[in-house]
């Protein structure tokens, strides 16, 4: 499956995913990446699926006019990487003008022209900003080798000059790497010269699969990084335990496991996650995760958060 949900976003209300890359390709193996680790760490953007079932199952999904705040290019990898994305866009700015789009990036593409000008009609851009020195992006991104945070500072900036949509910025802070006072402050210099909204301030809300280590950063020191960004607007992501569907689409409930299972592959997701997500009472999606307990390919993992389910080392296809 190339689209999912509507889940509920901590950042974007209610979201249709759009996934256009095989999990898990990616020009970054961010430490902290929910998706695991990246197995083709890349720059090379091009085609994944055929283009045909992408526009059919957006259309199949879009022709019942599901309640949405955003359809986002997000998924299993870096979605600028897909040599499909401009012509997505164009495709749902043609045929849906009444929904926004989304486009969760890590911005390491954005020096390439030809690109950015697929992505102008976007309404809305979320590019990480991690680091502020090229150590750290290295440490807390680990790039693709020709890639360093000069040159994705130049092609962002190059963007948000284009852009006439809405730039928030997003900084993942993981507590040891990039959450000193100096480390902010570089970040800081990065915004300033971006100019975003807002920047939102992230950390782990759900395991990193691939380094289990990783911890995530308190409200407290969160806080604290608020007052460096300051005067730039700074907004704290919160707990997806808040968020609900503000209208849920039946469509999705008639393939309730597979759902669950295309859930769960992309990300850790609490049984209150794909409650909201799906549309189900928690009593249900226990049935169905009994269902796949059963079959031997549940896993899961607690956390302060909550227990979270997900399914080991699936890509997209997998999940159909
Ligand atoms: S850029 Fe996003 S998808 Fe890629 S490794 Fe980092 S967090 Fe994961």
């Amino acid at each position: 499956m190339h689209v999912f949900g509507p889940v509920p976003s901590r950042r974007l209300g209610t979201s249709l995913g759009v996934d256009l890359v095989k999990h898990k390709i990616c020009s970054l193996n961010c430490v902290y990446c929910e998706c695991g680790a990246t197995t083709d760490l890349t720059i090379d953007r091009k085609s994944f699926f055929p283009l045909s079932d992408i526009i059919f199952e957006i259309d199949s999904i879009l022709v019942g006019k599901p309640y949405l705040d955003y359809i986002t290019f997000s998924g299993s990898g870096e979605p600028t990487l897909s040599s499909d994305i401009g012509e997505v866009i164009r495709y749902i700015k043609k045929y849906y003008p009444q929904y926004k789009i989304a486009l969760l990036t890590n911005a390491t593409l954005l020096n390439d022209i030809a690109l950015r000008k697929e992505l102008l009609p976007v309404d809305l851009i979320i590019p990480s900003v991690d680091a502020g020195s090229e150590e750290v992006f290295k440490k807390i991104n680990c790039p693709q080798v020709n890639l360093s945070l000069g040159e994705l500072v130049n092609g962002l900036k190059a963007f948000a000059d284009e852009f006439e949509g809405h730039v928030w910025i997003e900084v993942f802070i993981v507590p040891g790497i990039n959450d000193d006072d100096s480390e902010i402050e570089k970040i800081k210099q990065i915004c300033h010269l971006i100019n975003p909204e807002k920047i939102q301030l992230n950390t782990l809300d759900r395991p990193a699969p691939h380094n289990p280590t990783i911890t995530s950063a308190n409200i407290e020191s969160l806080m604290a990084m608020e007052k460096i960004f300051y005067p730039l607007k700074t907004e704290i992501i919160k707990s997806s335990n808040n968020n609900v569907l503000k209208q849920t689409n039946s469509k999705f409930t008639s393939h309730i496991l597979l759902n669950i299972m295309d859930m769960i592959c992309r990300r850790p997701s609490t049984t209150q996650d794909i409650a909201s997500a799906l549309g189900l009472r928690m009593v249900e999606v226990n049935k169905y995760l009994k269902q796949l307990k059963d079959k031997g390919i549940l896993l899961f993992k607690d956390e302060a958060r909550g227990r979270f389910y997900y399914i080991e080392n699936k890509n997209s296809e997998d999940t159909r």
